[in-house]
């Protein structure tokens, strides 16, 4: 995949003057880094030629000078330390921010296919692995090099062939430092998916407990969870086998540098090639040398992985949203409510087969619609077309006469209000959930609507009052209060249409002219259509409209489709035949 260099570099740019600073820093420290071994073979040349009292003098001064340099470097280190981190946070914090905000642009598209679980350990730890490379930047390098760079030239210096012999090892060192890096590194991506496997399932498991519980199924639950976490442990046994080869493989090698140059360098000192001082400060500079090999090595695979990182948020990034708004979309304050349906066919995937199939249907401004028919049959769909939550494959959605891919997302959902089948609602106080169909709602407006879709009363009822803490996804409420709810939060809205998915099942013991009454709270002077199933809503229609998997095969009132004695009669007569 092409790596794009200049996204990546712009997220520097907010911290350029702070990162440039952060660079200096780290040549400055990483220079005064070479000078001591510079000066401890100073004053051990001067102690062994044996002028003792002269070298007693220039071990203070030396020491005093070593202890500014110290002073000097650590400060310019710490600086590296804290601010080269504190930028990679930053830069950390600004993708994430900006992922997760294109995640709330993609459409519902997107949604049908991602697992949440797989989608949060995106933001959380992909992130980091990319944060390594921010944090680890140049400065790092620039460190390394230095020294690297600065070590080698020193020891030519003092002498070349003890240079020469230790040069030798390194690309062995290199080598093999690598090769163990890369391998550690798969080790680490890989348990990284590993452990975003477990979320995903603790995430699946626990959201659905309840369902889980019901089918007694948590034995189950616990073997596949067992599954991923013991995965997990076999993949973490196999980067601790790597990291074990590497670090001690390391270490051997790094002897044997030490070992060569100990034995060389005594037998230069036997030969006069090499006096004792220059012996010790071989010894200190070869650590010089080699951590850089070590550091650069791991920064490499560190940095192919950081890419990775950076290329799977850019695959998010570069996801564009099915569903946008065309540059002149039309912005308007209201809609009458007119909804028409022109030849419109669609399908969810390309392979799959027409849910709905050049479907005309004409809505009036204020009309009360009912949908009924099997399920199955689309009624879902058909609603969500209209607010564009997908795109239709052919023919045309038309509000108050213009195609609904025209007008700005914004202006089209403001005006249309949904109270789904299975309503969703966050964990917060019910007042906070009802204001999220107006966060700018006063107290009084939200009662107001809570009044209207008859759930005043139960609130009232409940410890806390408007202020009672709802539970994750509202499990406190009863499926027919969290409908309450939601027809409350959709009058907040005050949308000009408005779509009731009917929740299939009785609504737990509460009597059917409550829902009936918010509805109607909901309905009035609004489009409305009701996909029903419940014969209260039905008989309210001033028309109803049969789907079924042919299409719309019938329209009418309650009465003229019951004379008809077709497909709706037909229904009628199973369901509510009791009733
Ligand atoms: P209804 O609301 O009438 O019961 P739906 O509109 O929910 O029917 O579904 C109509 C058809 O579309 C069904 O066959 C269903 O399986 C399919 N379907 C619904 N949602 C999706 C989706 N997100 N992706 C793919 N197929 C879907
Ligand atoms: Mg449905």
């Amino acid at each position: 995949m092409h790596f794009p260099v200049k996204k990546f570099f712009s997220y520097y740019k907010p911290y350029l003057k702070l990162y440039v600073s952060i660079l200096a820093c780290a040549l400055i420290g990483s220079s005064l880094t070479l000078v001591f071994p510079l000066l401890v073979r100073y004053i051990t040349k001067d102690v062994l030629v044996g002028n003792l009292s002269t070298a007693l003098n220039k071990v203070f001064w030396i020491g005093g000078l070593m202890l500014i340099l110290a002073i000097i470097q650590n400060t310019a280190n710490f600086f590296v330390d804290y601010k080269g981190h504190e930028v990679g946070a930053r830069m950390e914090r600004d993708l994430r921010s900006e992922l997760f905000a294109h995640m709330q642009k993609l459409s519902f598209r997107f949604y049908d296919k991602e697992r949440t679980g797989q989608l949060m350990s995106r933001i959380t730890n992909d992130l980091l692995l990319l944060s390594e490379l921010y944090h680890h930047g140049p400065e790092d390098y620039i460190k390394y090099l230095v020294r690297f760079i600065g070590a080698f030239v020193i020891l030519i210096f003092i002498n070349p062939l003890l240079t020469i012999a230790v040069f030798c090892f390194l690309p062995v060192l290199g080598v093999f430092s690598l090769y163990f890096n890369k391998r550690l590194n798969k080790g680490l991506r890989r348990n990284k998916e590993r452990i975003a496997d477990i979320n995903a399932q603790v995430e699946d498991s626990l959201s659905g407990i309840r369902v889980v519980k019901s089918f007694t199924n948590e034995q189950e639950e616990i073997r596949k969870f067992n599954r991923e976490n013991n995965r997990f442990l076999h993949s973490r046994k196999d980067t601790y086998r790597s990291e074990a080869y590497y670090f001690n493989g390391v270490e051997t090698v790094i002897q044997l540098i030490t070992i060569t140059v100990i034995v060389l360098g005594s037998a230069s000192i036997v030969n006069h090639n090499l006096d004792l001082a220059d012996l010790i400060t071989f010894l200190l500079y070869i650590g010089y040398m080699i951590e850089p090999i070590q550091k650069l090595t791991h920064m490499s695979t560190q940095f192919q992985e950081g890419i990775t990182g950076f290329q799977r948020f850019m695959e998010i990034m570069n996801l564009k949203p099915d569903i946008e708004n065309k540059p002149n979309a039309m912005f308007l304050d209201k809609l009458s409510g007119e909804i028409e349906f022109r030849n419109v066919c669609f399908r969810y995937e390309e392979h799959l087969n027409d849910v709905l199939q050049n479907m005309s249907i004409h809505i009036y401004p204020g009309e009360y619609i009912a949908l009924v028919g099997p399920s199955g049959a689309g009624k879902t769909t058909f609603c969500s077309l209209i607010p564009r939550f997908y795109d239709v494959t052919d023919g045309e959605i038309l509000l108050d006469g213009m195609n609904v891919r025209d007008i700005d997302l914004q202006t089209l959902r403001k005006n249309i209000g949904i109270v789904q089948q299975d309503v969703y609602l966050f964990s917060g106080s019910i007042l906070e959930n009802i204001r999220y169909g107006n966060p700018s709602a006063s107290d009084n407006e939200v009662i107001e609507a809570a009044k209207h879709a008859n759930a005043h009363e139960f609130i009232m009822s409940m410890p806390n009052g408007y202020h009672s803490e709802i539970g994750q996804r509202g499990v406190k409420l009863s499926g027919g209060q969290k409908q309450r709810l939601s027809i409350a939060r959709v009058l907040l809205k005050n949308p000009q249409i408005v779509i009731f998915d009917e929740a299939t099942s009785a609504l737990d013991n509460e009597s059917e002219s409550i829902v009936k009454e918010s509805l109607e709270a909901l309905s009035k002077g609004r489009t409305t259509i009701v996909i029903a199933h419940r014969l209260s809503t039905i008989r309210n229609a001033q028309r109803i409209i049969v789907l079924t998997k042919k299409g719309i095969v019938e329209q009418g009132t309650h009465d003229e489709l019951l004379i008809k004695g077709g497909v709706y009669a037909r229904l009628y007569s199973k369901q509510f035949e009791l009733v």
